[in-house]
């Protein structure tokens, strides 16, 4: 049986990353792996099932321990992600995706060469403020830093194998299909040649 696909999913803040996923996520064999943070959990966000909210005491334990693939800090939070939420599924065939910032997509590309990196750029900044203020679950403050932070990760865009520009979802939403299923070609080659 084929190992999973490990897939870097980054897009800054407010670039409809949550609404393409839950599409993506119809396709029974994605997995999202779900990443510790010590971020404060927004109104219906459930632990366990956005992430697994812990303390900076626990995420630094985890840290020592060796548990995470990637870890990073985003707006004076830690984010993470566990080993045991993708080298099982990956094992079993489950393409596992990880949705994380620039700066963990960076340590996974150099850890993991053979994962697939996708970027989702917004079609401006001004269409991404506009998103964020409409969103409005965070304060002026949080949603000018997130924006900075959106103007940094733009800029990184070119180190990833795909950028998809998310202005209207269903394209974008197809334009990540039509990515795994390229690369899908490129594995089920390599392994018919041999067998
Ligand atoms: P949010 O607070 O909006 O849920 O997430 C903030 C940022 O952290 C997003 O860009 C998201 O992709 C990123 N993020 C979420 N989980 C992880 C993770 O496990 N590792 C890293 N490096 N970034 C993450």
């Amino acid at each position: 049986m084929n190992k999973g696909r490990l897939i870097i999913f980054s897009a800054p803040s407010g670039c409809g990353k949550g609404t393409m996923l839950k599409e993506i996520l119809k396709c029974e064999n994605y997995r999202c792996s779900i990443s510790a943070t010590t971020r404060q959990p927004r109104e219906k966000e459930k632990n366990g099932v956005n992430y697994y909210f812990i303390t900076r005491e626990e995420f630094e334990q985890k840290i020592n321990e060796n548990a995470f693939l990637e870890y990073a800090q985003y707006c004076d939070n830690y984010y993470g992600t566990l080993i045991s939420e993708v080298d099982d599924y990956l094992e079993k065939g489950i393409d596992v995706i990880l949705e994380i910032e620039v700066q963990g997509a960076l340590k996974v590309m150099a850890k993991r060469p053979d994962a697939v990196s996708v970027f989702i750029a917004p079609p401006s900044i001004k269409e991404l403020r506009r998103r964020l203020k409409k969103r409005g679950t965070e304060t002026d403050d949080v949603i000018e830093k997130r924006i900075a932070e959106a103007t940094g990760e733009i800029a990184q865009r070119k180190k990833y194998d795909y950028v998809i520009v998310n202005d209207v979802l269903e394209n974008a939403v197809s334009d990540f299909f039509t990515v795994m299923s390229a690369e899908k070609l490129k594995s089920e080659f390599s392994d018919d040649i041999i067998e």
